[in-house]
């Protein structure tokens, strides 16, 4: 028997604007991984896998790669050249970026770029494109295609953001 279709749900309002899909390829510049100072949230599930993949105990992990912020825990930070890097970010001798903890890295790594602020607007989404030469290449029209429903899929599992508010 074939199996039943299931129709996508058509565009919502807001997501008119990449109802057509989305083109995105990770160039492993690294810009998402430094910067100024940030937040890599996780969740309690997320540092065990982590400290597992690590071979170490979580409350070892937490302490050696990890600060609690508000009452979340977020990755640690090292000052490079570069800015504030994740503490697992590597670099190789090309300058790629190389993630060490990358088959159990945090969701918010896995979403980004489809984080529902980033797909707010075009203008937006462009704007993400300057710091982002993975979503550049997208605009260009290179790039790893995105359909409506996979986008849907990565956005609504963007973890919330419990930054604190800046002072
Ligand atoms: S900024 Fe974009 S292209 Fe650069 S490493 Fe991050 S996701 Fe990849």
């Amino acid at each position: 028997m074939p199996e039943p279709s299931v129709t996508p749900a058509p565009p919502t309002r807001r997501e008119r604007w990449y109802a057509e899909g989305l083109r995105f390829t990770c160039t492993q510049c690294g810009n998402c991984c430094t910067g100024p100072p940030g937040y890599v949230w996780f969740s309690p599930r997320e540092a065990e896998a982590m400290a597992e993949y690590l071979e170490m105990d979580v409350k070892t992990f937490l302490k050696t790669h990890a600060r609690p912020v508000s009452g979340h825990w977020t990755l640690d930070e090292r000052r490079t050249e570069h800015g504030y890097d994740c503490i697992f970010l590597k670099r190789d001798e090309q300058g790629r970026a190389l993630c060490g903890i990358y088959p159990v890295r945090p969701t918010q790594c896995r979403t980004w770029p489809f984080w529902p602020e980033n797909l707010a607007s075009a203008r937006r989404w462009r704007q993400v494109a300057r710091n982002c030469p993975g979503v550049a290449l997208g605009l260009e029209g290179q790039g790893r295609f995105y359909p409506l429903e996979q986008i849907r899929i990565i956005r609504d599992n963007t973890p919330g953001d419990p930054s604190p508010d800046p002072d």
